[in-house]
């Protein structure tokens, strides 16, 4: 349980290009199961989503994806999980700043009700 290989040894490029896909979860780790129901089931899927902190991913089940449904999670998770998904895209959180909050309205509005 040191530190986790990879992740933060990976050099940070300053000024990287705009065209970061952000919802490019070629590299992102499926999940044993769906984490908004927690269903084990076959159709198990990353996506993609947006955070008033930056986008994230989450594995989800086609029934969860169908409905549209994202699971609540708390910010500490959810700064994790933004981590985790710079990593998996091989950038810096600087990075994906400039798409956070993409579907959560003007930014400065803070987290809604
Ligand atoms: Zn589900
Ligand atoms: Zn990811």
């Amino acid at each position: 349980m040191a530190e986790p290989p990879g992740l933060w040894g990976s050099r940070v490029q300053l000024g990287t290009p705009q065209g970061i896909d952000v919802d490019d979860t070629s590299q992102c780790i499926q999940a044993p199961a769906c984490e908004c129901c927690g269903g084990g089931s076959e159709r198990l899927a990353v996506v993609t989503t947006g955070t008033d902190i930056g986008p994230l991913c989450l594995t989800m089940c086609d029934e969860c994806r169908d409905a549209g449904e994202f699971p609540l999670i708390g910010i500490f998770r959810a700064v994790t999980r933004v981590l985790d998904h710079a990593g998996h895209l091989g950038v810096s959180v600087e990075d994906l700043a400039p798409h956070a909050a993409r579907r959560a309205g003007p930014a400065g509005a803070g987290p809604g009700p």
